[in-house]
Order: C-alpha cells, then structure tokens, then sequence
C-alpha cells in the first residue's frame, strides 16, 4: 500500500509571542515540525511525506528538513485548506491512503497513525479524535457569562485531532469541495461536504495541539520529564616538551614548550571529547580516533571533539554542556579562557554559555608542578529518551 503524509505547516502563527513560527519552537532540542514530520517519515507504512511550508520557508528550509529522504515541500496558502490543496497537487498518482496532520501536534503516535491508515483504507475516510469526558452545553451570548440552551448529550460528542486519513480520491473530493468555495477547519468536514461518510478512530489524549504559550511550556515540561540526563567524565595528561605549540581547546598559545603526542595534544579537547562519549557509553577518544591510524596522526584534536559530538547525537543524545578543568604551573590560560571556551563551544555544537573553562595550577607537586606536563579533566552532561 503506498501511503502519503500531508503535514500542514503553512500557518506563520506567531500566537505564542515568540520571534518565530510556532512550528519552528523547540520542545527537548527539536522543533515541534521535525518532531512531527519524523513521526510519519520513520513509520514504517508511509511511503512519502509532503510538507506544506509558509512560502518564506520554503527558500530558507531548515537543514535536517533538505536532509530527510522521501520528505518533499510545498508553498502553504493563506488558509489551512489551501496549504492542504497545494500539497495534495503533487501526491503522486498511485498513493491508495493519503493522511493529513497538523504540524502543531507533535507527539503523534506510532499506534495512532496505523489506527488512521487502517480504517481510511477500509472506509474511505477516517480521522482520530478523542470523546467528551465533560458534560457538554450549548449555550447562548448574554453579557459576560453565556446562558444554558441545551445539554448536549456526550455520547454523540468527539473532538477531531489529526491525522485525518482518506483514500485518494475521496480526499480529492473533499480537495475540490474546497476550492469550490466551502470553507473548513478540517478535511474530514469537506469530505462530508463531498457526500462521504467520515469513520472516527480511537484518537490519543497525548496527541495535543499546541496552540498556546502554556501548551508549548506542558509540551516542554512533558519531554524533559520523559529525558534522562547521563554524565560522563574525560581526563587527558601530555608531557610539555620544548619544540611544539602548546594547543589547549583549538587555541594557539604562546609559550615555549607544547604538549607531546602524535596529534597536537590539545589537553582540553581530549578530555572534553572522553566526557561526551563517556555520557554516551560510546567508548573514548582511543577506540574511536586511534593513535596507529594514520588517519589520525596530526589530526586537530578540536576536529576530533566535533566528530564525537555528532557520534553522540546521532546515538539521539543532546549534549547540555561540559566543564573542563586545565592543570598546569604555566602559563596562566585567563587570558585564553574566552577563546578556549568558544572553541570548545563551536566543535560541540553547543551555546558558549554551556562551556565552562578553569585554569588550575598544581601547588608545584608532582610532574604537572614542576611543569613536565599539562593535564585536562572534563565533565559533561547529556540528555535523551
Ligand atoms: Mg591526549
């Protein structure tokens, strides 16, 4: 069966306050559209997606958006069922079920989108949707409390969520209905309006809208109680020898010795990059950027610390932040601390603000007090499902 999502996205909503496109908020680290567009495109029974975008996006689309496979945009219009329209014009012609959702409800279940495409192959037309659980009543405008007209009985009362599924020419239907003039929240009411019936499905009380500040700070609040936070811990020691630029954090600093290995020895990054991969259980610097490789030898040590970070996302991690400590008797890194930090902050891939840097002398003990060597301890924290 090949099955093609509609994800509507065109809105520009800007309800919640915020300096960009509601669909463009982040909820754990990902945008509530990628959140959403993820959900159908990694389902195993959906063949395509189709993405309809607000048009200045279209020229500026994110870039895990262009990266995603089988995943196509079109320009939304002014309505909803506009957005929709545009997209249905290039579902390709041998889709059977075609689902639409709303970019705005990003925790779309697995179960919930099999429920649609089941019953939408089978009836023709089927939506999620969730009963009433409070009494309803009709009511009439009087001044600033609406008076009572009716009770409504619950039983007959659902609330429609998204994804709405149709078979392709019953959504055709409700296409043409609507660019005939008849003007719709929903695609399940045009399909009505287009003389079919309309099946509900079991919806999911998670499946949310998200339409307020206060639904997006629940939607916030909901995914980091569902995260855990791992931290891990990286250590790093080098001989300080005449000869070499001392590197600490991808920064050249002056002095008169540098620190000995076969890459350039950057203390700080190897540390930085033991932690991250340590959070992650994924092994450390040695297993993954081995001295014997000659891949390796020479390598910038600040480019090594910007691949473990993308091994550690990619595992479906988001790093929150790392604290390095730098032990030695000279020079004083103050002066560097702002540029270390920046470095280290850019090969993660993380806000500088969630770099901490230290300077540590050793009291003269030991090799790193008597200047022999530099050592690096970091620590860093990260969180996931
Ligand atoms: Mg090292």
């Amino acid at each position: 069966m090949h099955v093609t999502a509609i994800i509507a996205a065109g809105g520009s909503g800007r309800r919640l306050g915020a300096a960009v496109p509601k669909q463009l908020l982040e909820i754990g680290g990902r945008t509530i559209l990628e959140r959403s567009v993820e959900a159908f495109a990694s389902h195993p029974r959906v063949t395509d997606v189709i993405v309809a975008l607000p048009p200045d996006l279209i020229a500026a689309q994110p870039s895990w958006l262009e990266a995603m496979p089988s995943v196509s945009c079109v320009a939304g219009g002014a309505r909803r069922q506009d957005s929709v329209a545009a997209a249905f014009d290039t579902v390709p012609q041998l889709a059977d079920v075609v689902l639409v959702h709303d970019a705005a409800r990003p925790f779309v279940s697995t179960e919930l989108i099999d429920r649609c495409i089941e019953s939408a192959w089978r009836f023709g037309g089927a939506i999620a949707a969730v009963p009433a659980v409070d009494t309803v009543k009709r009511v009439k405008p009087d001044g600033p409390d609406p008076v009572i007209t009716g009770t409504v009985p619950r039983e007959s009362i659902y609330l429609a969520q998204t994804p709405q599924g149709f078979r392709r020419n019953v959504l055709a239907d409700a296409v043409a209905a609507g660019r005939a003039g008849v003007d719709a929240t929903d695609e399940a009411s045009l399909a009505e309006h287009a003389g079919h019936a309309v099946r509900v499905v079991e919806g999911d009380p998670a499946n949310v809208k998200i339409t307020t500040a206060a639904d997006w700070q629940q939607a916030q609040n909901r995914v980091a109680s569902a995260s855990i936070s791992r931290v891990g811990t990286g250590y790093d020691l080098h001989r300080l020898v005449e000869g070499r630029v001392l590197i600490i954090g991808g920064v050249a600093i002056p002095f008169e010795k540098g620190a000995l290995g076969h890459s350039d020895a950057d203390v700080a990054c190897h540390a930085a990059t033991d932690a991250i991969l340590g959070a992650a259980s994924l092994g450390d610097i040695g297993a993954h950027f081995p001295d014997s490789d000659p891949r390796w030898k020479d390598a910038s040590s600040i480019e090594l610390l910007r691949l473990a970070a993308a091994l550690v996302r990619g595992a479906g991690y988001r790093i929150v932040n790392v604290d390095v400590v730098v032990v030695l008797e000279r020079p004083k890194i103050a002066p560097h601390k702002q540029a270390i930090r920046q470095g280290l902050a850019d090969a993660i891939g993380i806000a500088v603000e969630a770099v901490s840097v230290k300077g540590k002398t050793n009291e003269g003990v030991d090799a790193v007090g008597r200047g022999e060597a530099i050592a690096a301890h970091a620590v860093a924290m990260i969180n996931g499902q």
